[in-house]
C-alpha cells in the first residue's frame, strides 16, 4: 500500500472542521473573580445559572481559610501516591468523615470523581463479567466500562422494566454483574429509580454502582444524596460521588463497606499509582463536609429556589409567554434543563440570556440527544436572581 505525503497530524484538522460544521465546537470562556452567584465573563458581570456549585461553597471563606492552612501545615503537593509517601492525617479525616455523611464503613478519595468512577468499575468487573448501564449515565462510568473489557449493555433510561429484560436475558451467562447508574442525572435532573434498581440486583445477585456526583450535599435531610433520600442508606451498594460540585474543592471518592474499600486499596490502579489529593483540595473538602452536616438550612434556602423556578418556569411556558418551543424536561434536583429543538436555537437562547447578563449553559449533542438550556440553582441565589433569570426567559426570541 502506497503511503500518502501528509502529515499523520493532519486528520485533526479535518476532524474540527467536522465539528465546526456540526455546530459541535467547543471553546472556553475564562471567568473572572471568586467562584459565587456573579461572576464576569469576557468582562460582562452574569448571574450565574451555569455552575455546580449547589451550596454555594466553592467561594466561602471557611473552605478558602482550611485550604491556605492546609498548604503552610503540609506544603503545596501530596509528593507520592497513598501508598508511598502522599498519605496525610487530611485524608485519613475526610474519608472517616465522608463514611459518616454516608453511613457507610469506610471511603476512598481519589483524585477527582472521573477517576473514582473510572478505576472503580475497572477494577471490580473484567472480561468476563457483565455490565448494566442507564443510557444516560456520565462519560466516566461510560469509561470505565469501557476500559473494564466486561460486556456492557445500555438500558434504557430509568427504565427498570428494561433492566430486568436484561438482567434475566444476560445475568446468568457472567460471572459478575454490576447495575451502574447515575443517582441524579448530570445533563436531566432526574433521578434513578434506586429502590427498584436495589431490588433487582438482590434478586438477580449484581452489585450496584450509583455516581451521587450530584445529590451529595444537595438531597437528604442530612445532605448525604439521592440514596438518603430515596430510602436507601444502609443497603448493599458501592456510593461514588465527587468534590468539586457541592462541596465546592476538588476529588472524588468511594463509600461503602470495609471489604470494598480494602479491595480498591490493593486492586485499584487510579488509585494505586496516582499521586494523593493536595493538602489544599483535601482540607477544603473536609470543611464543606462539616459545613454540609452542619448547616441544612442552605439545602432549605436551594430547594425553596427549585420549587419557586419550577413553578415560575411552567407559568411563563403554559402562558406562552416568552417561547413556547422550550420544554421543561422533568427534574427533581437544582439542575432544570429547557430542551429545544436544535442546536442552534439553544445556543442563540444561551447568547440572549448571556446579553441579559444571565449564564445559563447550551448543552448540546453529543453531551444529550436533544439540545437544551441547563439551569443550576444555588442555595445562595437571591429572589432578585431568580426574577432576572425568569425576565431573561421571557425576552428570549427564538426562531423556529
Ligand atoms: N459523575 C457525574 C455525574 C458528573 O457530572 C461528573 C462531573 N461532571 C463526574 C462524575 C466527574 O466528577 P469530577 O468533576 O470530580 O471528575
Amino acid at each position: 500500500m502506497a503511503l500518502s505525503s501528509s502529515s499523520p497530524y493532519q486528520w485533526m484538522q479535518q476532524s474540527l472542521a467536522a465539528l465546526q460544521r456540526a455546530h459541535r465546537y467547543r471553546t472556553v470562556q475564562v471567568a473572572q473573580g471568586r467562584a459565587g452567584t456573579v461572576m464576569i465573563r469576557e468582562g460582562q458581570p452574569l448571574i450565574n445559572f451555569a455552575s455546580n456549585d449547589y451550596l454555594g461553597l466553592a467561594g466561602d471563606p471557611r473552605l478558602a481559610a482550611a485550604a491556605i492552612e492546609a498548604i503552610e501545615t503540609y506544603g503545596t503537593g501530596s509528593t507520592g501516591s497513598r501508598l508511598l509517601s502522599g498519605h496525610r492525617d487530611l485524608h485519613q479525616a475526610l474519608e472517616r468523615a465522608l463514611a459518616t455523611l454516608k453511613h457507610t464503613e469506610d471511603a476512598l478519595v481519589f483524585s477527582s470523581g472521573y477517576l473514582a468512577n473510572l478505576s472503580t468499575i475497572a477494577a471490580l468487573v473484567g472480561p468476563p463479567d457483565l455490565i448494566l448501564s442507564d443510557e444516560y449515565n456520565h462519560s466516566s462510568l461510560r469509561s470505565g466500562a469501557k476500559v473494564s473489557g466486561a460486556t456492557t449493555y445500555d438500558y434504557r433510561h430509568g427504565d427498570v422494566a428494561h433492566l430486568e429484560q436484561y438482567l434475566a436475558t444476560y445475568r446468568a451467562q457472567h460471572r459478575r454483574c454490576l447495575i451502574t447508574t447515575d443517582s441524579v442525572f448530570s445533563m436531566d435532573g432526574d433521578l434513578c429509580p434506586l429502590p427498584d434498581i436495589l431490588n433487582l440486583a438482590e434478586q438477580y445477585e449484581a452489585m450496584v454502582l450509583v455516581d451521587e456526583a450530584h445529590g451529595t450535599g444537595v438531597l437528604g435531610q442530612r445532605g448525604a444524596g439521592a440514596v438518603e433520600h430515596l430510602g436507601c442508606l444502609g443497603r448493599p451498594m458501592i456510593t461514588v460521588g465527587t468534590l468539586s460540585k457541592a462541596m465546592g474543592s476538588l476529588g472524588g471518592y468511594v463509600a461503602g463497606s470495609q471489604g470494598l474499600i480494602d479491595f480498591l486499596r490493593n486492586r485499584a490502579p487510579g488509585w494505586i499509582y496516582t499521586t494523593g489529593l493536595s493538602p489544599a483540595d483535601t482540607a477544603a473538602a473536609l470543611a464543606a463536609v462539616r459545613i454540609v452536616a452542619e448547616e441544612p438550612q442552605r439545602r432549605q434556602a436551594l430547594w425553596h429556589h427549585v420549587a419557586q423556578l419550577k413553578r415560575r418556569l411552567d407559568d411563563l411556558l403554559e402562558q406562552g409567554r416568552g417561547d413556547h418551543m422550550l420544554q421543561r424536561l422533568p427534574s427533581e434536583s437544582p439542575i432544570i434543563c429547557l430542551a429545544g429543538h436544535s442546536v442552534s436555537q439553544i445556543m442563540v437562547a444561551s447568547q440572549q440570556l448571556q446579553n441579559a447578563g444571565l449564564w445559563v449553559a447550551a448543552v448540546r449533542p453529543p453531551t444529550v440527544l436533544t439540545s437544551r438550556l441547563r439551569i443550576t440553582l444555588m442555595a445562595t441565589h437571591t429572589p432578585d436572581h431568580l426574577d432576572q433569570l425568569v425576565a431573561g426567559l421571557t425576552n428570549l426570541r427564538l426562531k423556529r
